[in-house]
């Protein structure tokens, strides 16, 4: 059986597991990249780790997301960053440089590596044929000290692309065309692998778009075959050495094919507020626009610049529509700046804003309340642009810019010809040194703390009974935002656990933390579907802190559960669900941690002596992590 291009680089760097759809396998990392917002959490584990160097071909620290300084906290994090990738051998990506997916794209990713990244956008590099997925701090920290990535064993798709794309559709739309059919559910488990005639009159850029946006699929990750468009591309980045061609065998097997024809593609846009409300621009024809932002990981590449800049050429927007541009990349704004290219920009009324997240995240540039802002981003979520009710709508850079001097929606069959499909120059100018490459030896390098940077705390193993009292019970779905809130004021004390953790259920029992810090250990009682919601490890973290040894919940999602392993808390299953009215805040309970086995049930006993049975769906690997302490310790002791 001929072997797709998924299965080549998952058999190359598999270390354990049978490469049987929905089974574990264990895959050596060869690249890993952290951003500054998750990042800086991930760097505090690899210390806490204390494996010295990094162990992965390469690992890349950038700063993307937070920016905007409003006081000392971020840029502290970005002095850590800046000194513990240079202690540590990683190369690090100043404030400014540009945003990771696009700066990894350009410089670091090759072709038929694995890499992983503690940003879901990380997919951006199977524009060029590197297996790269978005994954958790922990996981990413963990790779760097050289152990392996777990994933269930993808199924793999082949989209097979036919004909090419005409007048305005762009890569953007060949994604948006697959979110409209297969919706935000439809990739969870899957690799999408790009295929068919249609592959080769795809620029990287548009291949990049078109991977980047694979995650609002939720798939594993998406990724294109390295061939000459890709050789050409590393040779004007000056990295040719790092081609190699990645192509699926003729007689390849997949799990499932999708068709799309390039040549019936127009112009496309995600509405409100979710990337898989997919329509035609022109259906939306006469629709007000307060707000155009170009930019962000999915679409500020040059040529997306380029042609933005040339559709603006010699016009101005409307004063009631603004305008943003945020590049790429500080090579993307240097290319632009030499051809004279930022001039017509600003001229048509553009703010250009630095090379970073911006916007995408509600950093700088929200739009007016209620107001239409068209995106070139890949999200689209309620209060996601910085104003809570933004009416947010996802199209191409091309589609984004010819709009902008509509003011409106308009039927594309009145934009006139489309701008020339654009190729990188024959000198693209490098901007290498703009990274700060670690010293072959780090040991003279002193980390540099700020206040909100503290070290995590060593975790102390399961003790063999647990004595301790429900200090907190909530009802059904417990969000992870129930356990900690978001917000700027929270979110900048993501590298300072004690801080962050006076938050924990702040917004559901004001007196939680309290209760918790007067018996310094304590046990949650919940409902069904127990921590939904994003995948924040705060949420496990907080609690662990504050001495939470055991959650006993009706049902438990998925995310947050295995946060709790991670951090060592008990995930525990209540076995007859209406056991949950027995116990009250204040209920004492005994825990037979010992007795506790894979699926096994055992009686926790009550301060008045009634037994109260609970189950659980750990794995024996699972409830080692959790006697050790945790993951960090588990990897210490080498149990896992
Ligand atoms: Fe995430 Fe937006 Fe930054 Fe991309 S540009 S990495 S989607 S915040």
């Amino acid at each position: 059986m001929g072997k797709n291009i998924t299965r080549k680089i998952i058999e190359k760097h598999l270390v354990s597991g049978e490469m049987v759809p929905g089974r574990e396998v264990g895959l050596r990392i060869d690249q890993t990249l952290t951003q500054d917002a998750t990042g800086t959490m991930a760097w505090l584990q690899y210390e806490a780790i204390g494996i010295g160097r990094v162990r992965t071909d390469l690992s890349v620290s950038y700063v993307d997301h937070n920016t905007l300084q409003m006081g000392f906290r971020n840029p502290d994090d970005h002095r850590f960053l800046r000194t513990v990738a240079a202690k540590s051998g990683a190369v690090f990506s100043p404030a400014g440089t540009g945003i990771c997916h696009q700066l990894h794209l350009e410089n670091f990713a090759k072709p038929g590596a694995t890499l992983i990244g503690s940003d879901s956008h990380t997919p951006t590099a199977g524009g060029i044929g590197s297996m790269a997925m978005g994954a958790g701090g922990l996981s990413v920290a963990l790779a760097m000290a050289g152990e392996p990535y777990f994933i269930p064993m993808p199924q793999v798709v082949k989209v097979e692309l036919t004909g090419e794309l005409t007048g305005w559709a762009q890569g953007k739309d060949v994604i948006l065309e697959l979110l409209r059919r297969l919706t935000v559910k439809g990739g969870v488990g899957k690799v999408f692998e790009y295929a068919g005639p249609g592959v080769a009159s795809l620029s990287v850029p548009d291949r990049a778009t078109i991977t980047n946006m694979g995650a609002e699929l939720g798939a594993t990750t998406s990724i294109f075959p390295s061939d000459e468009t890709t050789r050409l591309f590393l040779a004007k980045m000056g990295r040719e050495g790092d081609w190699m061609e990645l192509i699926a065998d003729a007689d390849a097997e997949y799990d499932d094919v999708i068709t799309i024809d390039l040549t019936a593609l127009e112009p496309l846009v995600a509405q409100p507020h979710m990337p898989d409300q997919v329509c035609k621009v022109k259906e939306l024809a006469g629709k007000k626009i307060d707000q155009v932002a170009i930019g962000s990981c999915t679409n500020s590449s040059y040529s997306d610049l380029k042609n933005t800049a040339q559709i603006l050429s010699g016009k101005m927007t409307p004063p009631e529509t603004d305008l943003l541009i945020s590049p790429g990349s500080k090579q993307v704004m240097k290319m632009l700046a030499r051809e004279g290219l930022i001039e017509p920009l600003l001229d048509a009324g553009a703010r250009l804003l630095e090379c970073s997240c911006g916007p995408c995240i509600g950093m700088g540039g929200s739009p007016i309340s209620a107001g239409v802002s068209v995106r070139t981003f890949n999200r689209n979520f309620e209060g996601r642009s910085g104003t809570q009710d933004g009416q947010v709508y996802l199209a191409s850079a091309q589609t984004a810019a010819r709009l902008a001097l509509d003011g409106e929606f308009t039927d594309p069959a009145t934009w006139g010809p489309a701008p020339e499909r654009v190729s990188l120059p024959e000198d693209v100018p490098s901007i290498r040194d703009l990274f700060v490459f670690p010293p072959e030896d780090g040991s003279s390098v002193e980390v540099l703390r700020g206040p909100n940077i503290v070290a995590l705390e060593d975790f102390d193993k399961l003790p063999g009974t647990i004595e301790a009292k429900v200090l907190l019970k909530v009802e059904d779905n417990i969000t992870t935002d129930h356990i900690l809130p978001a917000g700027a004021q929270i979110t900048a004390l993501r590298s300072n656990i004690p801080a962050i953790s006076e938050y924990i259920f702040s917004r559901v029992d004001e007196g939680f933390v309290g209760r918790m810090k007067e018996h310094g250990k304590g046990v949650i009682l919940g409902g069904e579907n127990y921590g939904q919601g994003s995948s924040r490890e705060h949420a496990a973290l907080g609690p662990r802190h504050l001495g939470v040894k055991a959650v006993i919940v009706k049902s438990l999602a998925r995310i947050h559960r295995a946060n709790l392993v991670n951090f060592g808390i008990l995930p525990l299953l209540l076995a007859n669900p209406e056991d949950y009215d027995r116990m009250e805040l204040g209920t004492d309970l005994t825990i037979p941690a010992s007795e506790i086995t894979p699926g096994g049930t055992v009686n926790l006993v009550t301060g008045d002596g009634a037994t109260v049975p609970v189950t659980n769906d750990l794995t024996k690997k699972e409830l080692e992590i959790i006697q050790a302490g945790g993951l960090l310790n588990a990897v210490r002791e080498g149990k896992s």
